[in-house]
């Protein structure tokens, strides 16, 4: 099969500015993520250079490589700077304006002072390599999956092209001058050429899967958080209930679920407006997540009615901390537009080892002594254990 590494330079150039374009426009409909405009940018006037330096001849002209330096040095550099961006870290203006000119620095002294074609390809070959080097470094990150396999395409890809690069730079070195040129169709050069353009396909692929898989993650996240407090919602604590619960049964630990709902908060609403209310309802919320451990789990319920579902404690245990909360809700003082605003909570508990093995069953176990703690006056915490069942049930069953 015969290679010819200038055809491919043009499908190359080609490959980039079609990818500049669809990284434009899932760019412009996904604002909120950074990289891809330098992305797009980066890959159109790599392209465009591609398509410039297809023509280039041995001297080049000078156009060429005043033009292509310039575009290679700065897209690279945006390439690099677009996955700073997207991972959050600072850009650096330096790169793109040191790729660009040392680039031009080598491509003009070794083309028109001395025309010495093995050095400048060398060093030609040397800067895209060592750039796409620090790409694949940037791109390793420790990250959950499916993310981290866009981030491993994308790293996978870079080396390629950089490996490449090298296995070009050697056999500038160890082989004849017929391998020097640019466009020689000896040694490794054409397949240099075209499997580097296939990475550079499979790169601006990751790249949008990267972006795809970062605002599926975010969907995923906002799908499972109460928007008012930042915490899960009853759909993700019904799924880590169940979770939960098929773990309890394989290593039988206890589980204890608590829930929380706000006293006479209607009468908060009614005297001091539905924002103070939201704003109690973010400072319990605060409250909670202070006072529980890092692998408790705490939902808004709905409402003013919250649920925190604590793995491997017991009744007891959830007892004493559930009194803490009661007790420090009931001691917070909060300013509001003036107003100095306090309120209280009941709670109710239950556990898997007293009361239930099934979510529906601990979940209503936990609610019927809540029902129970605001029946004997509100502001305070009941077990469901306390009471039997059965009196609990006829109680809300009266109500
Ligand atoms: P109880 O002590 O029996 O629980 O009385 P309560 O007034 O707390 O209970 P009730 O169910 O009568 O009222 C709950 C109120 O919570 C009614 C509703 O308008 C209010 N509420 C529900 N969600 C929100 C919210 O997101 N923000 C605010 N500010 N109020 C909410
Ligand atoms: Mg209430
Ligand atoms: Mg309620």
């Amino acid at each position: 099969m015969q290679l010819d590494p200038r055809t491919i330079l043009i499908i190359w150039s080609a490959i980039n500015i079609l990818f500049a374009g669809v990284l434009a426009l899932v760019g412009s409909q996904s604002d909120s993520i950074r990289g891809a405009r330098h992305w797009a940018w980066g890959d159109l006037l790599v392209g465009i250079s591609f398509a410039l330096c297809s023509n280039v001849t041995n001297p080049p002209q000078f156009y060429i490589v005043f033009f292509a330096s310039l575009g290679i040095g700065i897209g690279l550099g945006l390439l690099f700077n677009g996955i700073q961006a997207f991972r959050g870290k600072p850009c650096s203006y330096w790169v793109p304006v040191f790729l660009a000119a040392t680039l031009f620095a080598n491509n003009f002294l070794f083309a028109s002072i001395e025309s010495e074609p093995r050095v400048r390809i060398f060093i030609n070959f040397l800067l895209f390599g060592g750039i796409h080097i620090a790409c694949a470094r940037a791109l390793i990150v420790k990250v959950e999956a499916p993310l981290r396999t866009a981030y491993w395409i994308a790293a996978g890809s870079f080396s390629l092209i950089a490996f490449l690069s090298l296995a070009r730079l050697s056999n500038l070195l160890f082989l004849g001058n017929d391998t020097v040129s640019m466009f020689s169709t000896k040694g490794v050069n054409p397949y240099v050429f075209f499997f580097a353009s296939m990475a550079q396909m499979s790169m601006s692929l990751a790249f949008m899967l990267l972006i795809n898989t970062t605002l599926a993650n975010r969907l995923i996240a906002l799908a499972a958080t109460d928007a008012l407090t930042g915490l899960m919602n009853r759909r993700s604590l019904d799924l880590e209930i169940t979770r939960q619960l098929a773990n309890q049964k394989r290593h039988g630990e206890c589980i204890s679920i608590m829930m929380i709902d706000v006293d006479h908060f209607k009468r908060i609403n009614d005297q001091y407006g539905h924002l103070a209310g939201d704003e109690v309802l973010r400072r319990l919320a605060h409250l909670m997540q202070s006072v529980v451990r890092t692998n408790d789990y705490i939902a808004r319920y709905g409402g003013e009615e919250f649920c925190i579902l604590l793995p491997g404690t017991n009744e007891s245990q959830a007892l004493i901390l559930a009194e803490r909360l009661r007790r420090l809700f009931n001691e917070l003082v909060i300013e509001w537009e003036g107003d100095i605003v306090r309120g209280s909570i009941s709670i109710g508990v239950a556990d898997t080892r007293h009361d239930a093995h099934e979510a529906h069953s601990l979940l209503s176990a936990a609610d019927l002594a809540l029902y129970m703690a605001k029946h004997q006056g509100r502001n305070r915490v009941i077990a469901f254990s306390a009471y039997g069942k059965h009196d609990i049930s006829v109680m809300a069953s009266r109500s």
